[in-house]
């Protein structure tokens, strides 16, 4: 069984944990830089980013969390989560691990918008996906080498780049398992390339 940890510090991490187990792996609160050697994959949940920055610095996580990425490690951003794992964000100067190439606009639906649900269709993974939005961010631009998964309304809210995964929404806030599930499944595969190369 692999086992998948989510970034503890601050955001929605029992519901995550909840949907990991539904899907079939072991789930760790991730609280601590050594817990990073023990899974094989994490989850940034969402909640507020410039928040998560702030503690991820106190707890010296920063360059643990970009070396868990640069090895290949899987990761899964989901909306301030996103914002963590892009190499730009729009009107900012500073960006967080900078993993995936990615353009990030914050907060992007606008204020009438500042939260609401939508049904998706997520490519390869799941058809009438309904996907809750909360202060949500959207992607403004991709990478050659990033693949679209889903939009909404012309805005990019699902992506992904080798190991990384995003979603500007909140998979984890219904009992739809669906991206959970591609996303251990894609655990999984990570987890028996490393046995095979070693
Ligand atoms: N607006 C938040 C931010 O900028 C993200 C919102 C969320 O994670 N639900 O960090």
């Amino acid at each position: 069984m692999v086992t998948v940890g989510v970034l503890g510090l601050q955001g929605a991490v029992r519901e995550h944990v909840r949907s990991i187990e539904a899907s079939g792996a072991h789930a760790v609160v991730v609280k601590k830089i050594a817990q990073l050697d023990e899974i094989d994959g994490l989850i940034l949940p969402g909640g507020e980013s410039t928040t998560m920055r702030r503690l991820i610095d106190q707890y010296g996580f920063l360059e643990p969390l970009r070396q868990f990425g640069q090895n290949n490690k899987p990761i899964f951003g989901t909306c301030a989560g996103l914002i963590l794992l892009a190499k730009e964000i729009t009107n900012q100067s500073t960006v967080h691990l900078g993993l995936m190439d990615i353009t990030v606009t914050r907060n992007a639906f606008g204020r009438q918008k500042d939260s609401f649900e939508a049904a998706l269709t997520i490519d390869g993974v799941a058809e009438n996906f309904n996907a809750v939005f909360i202060r949500a961010p959207y992607i403004e631009r991709v990478g050659e080498s990033v693949k679209i998964l889903a939009t909404y309304d012309d805005a990019i809210v699902a992506a992904e780049e080798g190991p990384f995964l995003c979603t500007a929404f909140h998979p984890e806030l219904t009992k739809d398992h669906r991206l959970a599930h591609y996303f251990v499944e894609k655990v999984k595969e990570s987890k028996k390339d490393l046995q095979d190369s070693q």
